[in-house]
């Protein structure tokens, strides 16, 4: 065997060299589970695009692909099949001839690509549309099929998008909005997409500097029982109180609160504050408080009420826990469980907007509710639709066979609070009895015991009439 030339050795290791530079960098621009280009080597190629573009002109399209099956999967198969079906994805879109060189895993659970040719949104939608139906097929995992809910973003690069990021971020906030929307499907980028997601993070500073600066306060809600007219509970309403943008509605910033975890802290704090504004109450008053779905998955609701409680030696049976129905859908034994410990606890437990969910029937023998809150949307309806006149009156007489007292939300007018007394409600709450107060205006309604505004209202106690009349 003829020895080696060392020319011949210098040759092959440069090549070996070679190969492995290309590798390294081969490893360094993809996703080492996928194959498809990685995020930061994605976004490289499309920063050169918008360095060469003509910025006059419309050109080039995104579209990011969620996969919002994918932690689901995670979480009951394990991380070896999300890797499979991820993997799985990619090598059939490599198939396609249809899809762009550009083309990369760009977030956990998504990818992208770019069209940097098209111009149309006619063209951009039908691209979107053959994504989803390609990566909608199930993937074969043992002895089953895996479906995914694929949803896409898309955004076209127009003269307003200045740089890659921009565009990143839009197909991102239309990909989220298709993802909200449930099912697969796609949305495009349009502006009132990047307020509502600035307006998201606006409210995610409020939030935390609400908790360092105290800007926080619950205002209360009368109710009055139909049957005496008398004042017979609060419901405790929360608000941001910002110093520079003034109040904010808690249906605006309690779904950013449950996004991002804070409920916890701001679900005790409610509790601790009406227990503690309560116990000036007069003794027959209760308050109500209302107790997000996420509170029951955070392991502290029960000791957070018990502490309330404590704190100011309110009894248990003046709280009133408002859930609504949404509640009882996630896992209802985990859920089930934590209301009984209150129910034994002595609270009682209310179903808050009745008859907007899924309302079912079943919720109301198996859950520990005393009383039913009947949403605002019906009492609006009665006066235009004779049908929910009788749906309501079905309903009053429903909960009062199952033993549950009812509450009608949102009236305005005496004559809903005659109609709905006359079908038997046990309580009303309203603008036209009294609209969400601070704590420091509730005394004179206190004292006055029966609203002005319910003087117009037939209630049946003889005795009150009198006391009225005088
Ligand atoms: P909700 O529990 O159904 O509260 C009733 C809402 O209806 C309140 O809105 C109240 O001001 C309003 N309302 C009462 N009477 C009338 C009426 O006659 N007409 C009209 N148009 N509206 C009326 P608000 O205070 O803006 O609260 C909105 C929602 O925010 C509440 O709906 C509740 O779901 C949530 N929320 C409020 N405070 C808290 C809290 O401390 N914790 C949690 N988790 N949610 C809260
Ligand atoms: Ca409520
Ligand atoms: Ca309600």
């Amino acid at each position: 065997m003829s020895a080696t030339e060392p020319t011949e050795v210098i040759e092959r290791l440069t090549h070996e060299k070679r190969r492995l530079e290309k590798d390294i960098e081969h490893l360094r621009q993809h996703d080492p589970l996928t194959g498809l280009l990685n995020r930061q080597s994605f976004i490289t190629i499309l920063d050169r695009f918008f360095n060469t573009r003509d910025s006059k002109k419309s050109k080039g399209v995104l579209i990011e692909i969620g996969f919002k099956g994918m932690p689901r999967i995670n979480g009951a198969l394990g991380r070896h099949a999300a890797d499979y079906v991820l993997s799985a994805l990619a090598a059939r879109m490599n198939m396609q001839q249809a899809v762009p060189n550009i083309f990369g895993r760009i977030d956990y659970w998504s990818f992208a690509a770019f069209y940097p040719d098209i111009t149309d949104a006619l063209e951009a939608l039908s691209k979107g549309k053959e994504l989803i139906e390609l990566l909608s097929e199930p993937v074969d995992w043992v002895d089953r099929g895996l479906t995914l809910d694929v949803c896409a973003g898309v955004a076209i690069c127009d003269p307003a998008c200045e740089n890659s990021a921009n565009l990143i971020e839009h197909a991102n906030l239309a990909m989220k909005s298709a993802g909200e929307r449930g099912g697969r499907g796609y949305s495009f980028f349009n502006p009132a997409l990047a307020k509502a997601a600035q307006r998201r993070s606006d409210l995610i500073a409020m939030l935390q500097q609400g908790f360092k600066d105290d800007h926080f306060k619950l205002q209360y809600q009368p109710l009055f029982d139909l049957k005496t007219g008398e004042l017979s509970s609060f419901e405790a309403l929360m608000r941001l109180d910002h110093p520079t943008f003034g109040i904010i509605s808690p249906a605006e910033f309690i779904p950013v609160a449950e996004e991002t975890g804070m409920i916890a802290k701001l679900g005790a704090w409610a509790l601790t504050e009406a227990c503690r504004a309560a116990s000036h109450w007069p003794s027959h008053l209760t308050v109500a408080v209302n107790i997000s779905p996420e509170q029951f998955y955070t392991g502290t609701l029960i000791t957070d009420v018990h502490h309330a409680l404590e704190l100011s030696s309110f009894p248990a049976y003046r709280l009133e826990l408002e859930v609504t129905e949404s509640t009882m859908l996630k896992d209802s034994d985990i859920v089930l469980q934590q209301l009984n410990s209150l129910r034994e606890m002595g609270c009682a437990i209310v179903l808050d907007d009745f008859g907007t969910g899924y309302s079912s029937l079943s919720y109301l023998w198996k859950f520990p509710f005393s009383k039913l809150k009947i949403d605002r949307s019906f009492i609006q309806a009665m006066d235009s639709t004779p049908m929910v006149r009788g749906m309501l009156r079905s309903i009053i007489d429903l909960a009062r066979n199952f033993g549950l007292k009812t509450t009608a939300e949102g009236i305005e007018t005496v004559e809903q609070a005659d109609t709905i007394r006359e079908f038997g409600a046990d309580t009303v709450q309203g603008y036209l009895t009294g609209k969400p107060m601070d704590e420091k205006d509730m005394p004179a309604l206190i004292l006055r015991k029966f609203s002005d505004k319910m003087r117009g209202v037939n209630t049946t106690s003889p005795r009150e009439e009198r006391r009225i009349a005088n």
